[in-house]
């Protein structure tokens, strides 16, 4: 059995971005893309074989700074979308036919908040049936609106359901509807149950969350920004740390290789920077430092490239369903020169860290050759971050 993601992207709505010319999946959310969260989201949900997004060609990089800090062995290259979202999915579709899919599920990027839980409750119900879409029963009163404006009549709101997504679909069943319905000339279907409903499959409504909003309008996504940091609290923590040089002909600095007459000693590579980083973050999480977690005991760390400890704290801080806001890290050291560096390792550690690199600050000083540091025995970095964290 293997399980694809289709995420629908391909839309050219600028109606979320308030003025701006950019299209509102790509629109900022909590320091990522929107499609950001729902890449994922899927990506991370271990009953997901394969995720593939449907994009503008036009947008690819907008595309590519989604990825930030993502990544996932499931994750396929984008497809091109058509010119319809009926005809961007079939795309999709026909891309996954030679990947073995039999479950596939299809989701709007306009639907970051999409939790682990819904994704599974749509799998599950696809056990017992073709079809099966996450769905809200109607609570309002639904009114129809005459010519002029006023009530012609209240509906009954019984038995009516507000259509979500993902939309899971047995693949050949979604897939042959899909063309049957592009065979028959019939483009104007806004969602794929409904095509699955126009092909004859049974369909099963599961129950969604409130939460997994679709983001149409600029109101939409204020609302969406409040959601991402209400009810959490903002958390700093600071990391500190040395090594001392040795021979050799490059060092490693957040996240860096740069040629120096000297190298760093240490039981990793020794990267100074993403060491105090690591510790800022593990700080702010109050979850002990480095050293406990990778004591330079165990030789599993010789050597270890040391975005494996920043990546191992992200995903410390992912599990509480935290996520980093900025961070700020300071080297001091007489030598290697660190401003022709900045911008790569803004970049090295951005991605790490999955915010942008314009959330991170890479600062540079000498001692005065006062100290260790002047005396260019070895390098000191401090790092600090700020985090929301759930209470
Ligand atoms: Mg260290």
């Amino acid at each position: 059995m293997t399980s694809a993601a289709l995420i629908v992207a391909a839309g050219a709505g600028h109606r979320a971005a308030s003025g701006a010319l950019l299209p509102k999946q790509y629109a900022p959310l909590g320091g990522q893309p929107m499609l950001a969260h729902a890449l994922r989201a899927f990506c991370e949900h271990a009953a997901v074989d394969l995720v593939v997004t449907v994009i503008d060609p036009a947008h690819a990089g907008h595309y590519a700074s989604c990825l930030t800090g993502l990544t996932s062995a499931k994750l396929m290259a984008p497809v091109a979308g058509g010119s319809t979202r009926q005809a961007s999915v079939l795309a999709g579709l026909r891309s996954l036919r030679e990947q073995g899919v039999t479950r596939v599920l299809i989701h709007d990027a306009a639907r970051p908040f999409i939790d682990q839980a819904t994704i599974g409750a749509v799998l599950a119900a696809l056990d017992g049936t073709t079809g099966a879409i996450a769905a809200l029963p109607v609570t309002d009163t639904l009114k129809r609106a005459g010519a002029d404006g006023s009530i012609a009549e209240t509906v009954d709101r019984g038995g009516l359901w507000r259509a979500q997504t993902p939309q899971g679909f047995a693949f050949e069943a979604l897939l042959g509807a899909h063309e049957a319905a592009a065979a028959a000339g019939s483009f104007d279907f806004t969602d794929d149950a409904a095509i699955a409903e126009w092909a004859g499959l049974k369909v099963t409504l599961v129950p969604g969350p409130a939460s997994n909003t679709k983001i149409t309008t600029a109101e939409d996504l204020a609302m969406a920004q409040q959601a991402l940091t209400a009810g959490l609290e903002p958390r700093t923590g600071t990391g500190f740390d040395v090594h001392r040089f040795k021979q050799g002909d490059h060092v490693w600095l957040c996240g860096v290789k740069i040629a120096h007459d000297k190298a760093l000693e240490g039981h990793s590579d020794a990267d100074v920077g993403l060491h105090a980083l690591t510790d800022a973050i593990l700080g702010a999480l109050g979850d002990g430092d480095i050293g406990q977690h990778f004591p330079p005991s165990d030789e599993r760390w010789r050597g270890a490239s040391s975005h494996l400890f920043v990546e191992d704290a992200v995903r410390r801080l992912r599990e509480r369903g935290g996520r980093i806001v900025n961070a700020d890290v300071t080297l001091l050291c007489e030598a290697p020169k660190i401003g022709p560096h900045r911008g790569a390792m803004q970049a090295a550690i951005g991605a790490l860290l999955a915010v942008d690199a314009g959330r991170v600050g890479v600062k540079a000083t000498t001692t005065e050759g006062l100290g260790f540091t002047g005396r260019r025995e070895g390098i000191a970095a401090m790092a600090a971050v700020m985090l929301l964290l759930p209470p």
